[in-house]
């Protein structure tokens, strides 16, 4: 338009003189100003999208409103509220400006899903609140099929730094009418809001229950599911209370080997379970730990619990090599470290090869620190396994994994997610057992979901597996069962013809 401009003012001054002139001054801005407006209608929808993107308290006030019509006119409406998986790890591995972006760029998937007039609001860079556009009729299957467009939206790799992360998510969501109206307690991420609708209150519930089901979990509001009593406080006195009262222990998760199936160990990973908070990971309550230094207990503790699996398994005649401890940099730094397990070890009558100590790669990574070099040393000359957790992610020197005795390397879940579809992940894991295979250490695959990375994994020759795809991390109660399950499955014969399952 604007080349036209000379052009058409001359025209003017031709055939009108100094009113054309006048004439085409006005006109031409007007015309422009028209033009953004209607004439680009993927810019237009754009800005009324963007402009659809709020915060938490404006999300709740339109929410409201379209729940108001819904009800006086007798239409149909949702609230859907999803929310990234292990947004604290990814932060932390990302940094908060990646973790930012990758916030927007997901309300920007999350929008190219939605219809106009849907509302999106962010509730922090995580998570994410949607109010559907009031509607003659929606069913529940709608809201699901919505739910796993969103979902499928989230799981295409982002971009970040030129590689590929790969990202999930929970969906709660509440349909307008199957809410329940006497709420009066709300789950851990929501203090109590007077005003806000049970809609918005009941999809938060659902969220909060996919999310103890996840990753991945998509769930409806359904009558029996409950608001969690009011949560204790999540500060670092009662943290170190529950850490004193035995409510922080060791859940156990289950590693394979790829040759046989049979199961190698378990890792543990420590849990708060208590009874008005559910259960809590590790991210809500390490970090309380941490600042009072009492990294140490919380060793103590874990170990504890270890050794006693190990000799319950042991007396049940269910053979389970060895269980694997997460040691963090801070109880490495202890002086006294070796002489604590090896003390334990002597007490509970186990032998120090059963006991694995998981050491992430970033502390191995960080160069030579007498203190936590020495201490791994001298755990690996005990007779102790030392696992490289998070490996890939933290450039330890090859030197490093020599001087420690490092065996398995355990190989990052960022690595492991969608293996089985994307290449380049492929050629990360190739490159990774290749140069395990070259130094001759065992390699462990974490974060194993589906049967196809477990398929990829093994015939790329990972040694072991672990992962939600062949057992989630349980309470110890639940490990016998789960063990004798497993290990007649390997025993059953296979199904041939059309009764296999
Ligand atoms: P980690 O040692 O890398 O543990 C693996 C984490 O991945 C666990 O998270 C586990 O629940 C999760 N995970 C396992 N399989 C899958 C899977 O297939 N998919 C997905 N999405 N996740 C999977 P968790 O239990 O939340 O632990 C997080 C981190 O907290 C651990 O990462 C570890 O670094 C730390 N941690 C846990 N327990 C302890 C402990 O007792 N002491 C210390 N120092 N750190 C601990
Ligand atoms: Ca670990
Ligand atoms: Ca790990």
């Amino acid at each position: 338009m604007i080349y036209l401009v000379p052009a058409l003012s001359l025209c003017a001054f031709w055939l009108a003189g100094e009113t054309g002139l006048l004439a085409v001054a006005i006109a031409i801005p007007m015309l422009a100003g028209a033009m953004a407006v209607l004439g680009d209608p993927l810019q237009a929808r754009q800005t009324r999208q963007r402009s659809h993107t709020i915060g938490p308290e404006l999300f709740k006030q339109r929410a409201q409103e379209e729940l108001d019509i819904c009800r006086s006119e007798g239409r149909k409406c949702a609230i859907i509220m999803l929310q990234l998986d292990d947004a604290d790890e990814l932060a932390e591995r990302l940094g908060q400006s990646a973790m930012d972006q990758l916030g927007e760029q997901t309300a920007a998937r999350i929008k190219s899903v939605l219809r106009d007039g849907d509302i999106l609001g962010t509730f922090g860079s995580e998570k994410f609140g949607i109010c559907l556009k009031p509607q003659a009729s929606l069913d529940l299957d709608t809201c699901l099929q919505l739910a796993h467009r969103l979902t499928t939206a989230v799981e295409e790799p982002y971009a970040v730094d030129g590689t590929n992360v790969y990202v999930s998510a929970c969906i709660g969501f509440c349909q307008l009418g199957r809410e329940n109206p006497k709420l009066d307690t709300v789950g851990k991420d929501l203090p109590r809001v007077v005003n806000t609708d049970a809609v918005l209150l009941c999809a938060m519930i659902a969220l909060d229950t996919a999310r103890a089901e996840g990753p991945a979990a998509i769930r409806a509001y359904a009558a029996g599911m409950q608001a969690q009593a009011a949560p204790v406080e999540n500060t670092q006195q009662t943290v170190l209370e529950a850490l004193e009262n035995g409510e922080i222990v060791p859940w156990f998760q289950p590693q394979i080997s790829t040759d046989t199936g049979l199961i190698t160990g378990f890792e543990c990973l420590a849990r708060w379970v208590n009874p008005s908070n559910g259960m809590l990971s590790p991210s809500e309550f390490i970090p309380h730990i941490q600042s009072a230094n009492k990294m140490g207990r919380l060793l103590e503790v874990m170990l504890y619990h270890a050794l006693t699996a190990i000799k319950a398994w042991d007396q049940s005649g269910l053979e389970i090599q060895q269980v694997a401890v997460n040691f963090s940099p801070e109880e490495l730094s202890d002086p006294g470290v070796v002489e604590k397990i090896a003390w334990e070890l002597d007490r509970f009558e186990v032998t120090p090869e059963r006991l694995t100590v998981e050491i992430l790669e970033t502390v191995v990574a960080k160069g030579p620190d007498d203190i936590v070099t020495r201490n791994i040393k001298g755990l690996a000359d005990l007779g102790c396994r030392i696992d490289l957790d998070d490996f890939g992610t933290g450039h330890a020197s090859l030197a490093a994994l020599r001087r420690f005795c490092v065996s398995p390397i355990k190989v990052d879940r960022s690595f492991v997610t969608k293996s089985d579809r994307d290449p380049e992940q492929q050629r990360m894991i190739r490159a990774i057992l290749t140069m395990a295979e070259r130094l001759g250490l065992e390699t462990l695959a974490e974060g194993v979901e589906t049967v196809g990375e477990h398929a990829l994994l093994a015939q790329l020759g990972c040694t072991h597996v672990q992962g939600f795809g062949i057992g989630r991390p349980m309470p110890f109660d639940q490990t016998m069962n789960w063990i004798r399950a497993h290990n007649d499955k390997l025993q059953a014969p296979p199904q041939i013809g059309r009764t296999a399952r």
